[in-house]
């Protein structure tokens, strides 16, 4: 009988509709979280892990020595690499794939890397178009260092303590 007649006064009174404008107007004045995305961005770590790059030494020279250790201990197995000895008698790969269909973005190839080589940067408005797009090949990893070197240089000198 109680239970009715709380239910009845809740409802006369409208009470659970009360309840939710006073939440709603708290939220409507209080500090807003959401941004206007795309033209407003959030900040983002130096450790972000975006979309991959390889990257070169100052006089141009790949850094990766194809040691295949990031492929080795990539969990997804997304790294395929094939490895041919320069006349110089340096190691360097002929082929550089990753497969960001397998990738989870785990950070552990860059990790891994003793040459700092592969990294992953802070690039993650990409899509991809047409089947195969996904397969980030050694070109297209070159050309993503070379464009985004100078905010990679810097992210990692910003994260060099925790290293
Ligand atoms: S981020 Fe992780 S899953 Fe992706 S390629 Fe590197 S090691 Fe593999
Ligand atoms: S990217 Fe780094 S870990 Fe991978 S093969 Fe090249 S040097 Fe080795």
């Amino acid at each position: 009988m109680a239970r009715t007649l709380k239910t009845t006064f809740h409802s006369l009174f409208m009470i659970e509709l009360l309840k939710g404008m006073r939440l709603t107007g708290r939220y409507l004045f209080s500090k807003k979280f959401t941004i206007q995305y795309p033209e407003q961005k959030t900040p983002l770590s130096p450790r972000f892990r975006g979309l991959h790059a390889q990257r070169r030494y100052p006089n141009g020279e790949e850094r990766c020595i194809a040691c295949k250790l990031c492929e080795a201990v990539c969990p997804a197995l997304a790294i395929t690499i094939d490895v041919a000895e320069r006349e110089d008698g340096s190691r360097r790969t002929t082929r550089y794939d990753i497969d960001l269909f397998k990738c989870i973005f785990c950070g552990f190839c860059e990790e891994a890397c003793p040459v700092d080589a592969i990294v992953e940067t802070r690039h993650f408005e990409y899509h991809f178009e047409e089947c195969g797009e996904q397969i980030m090949t050694k070109d297209k990893l070159l050309a993503t260092g070379d464009r985004l070197e100078a905010q990679i240089a810097a992210d990692r000198a910003a994260d060099a303590p925790y290293r």
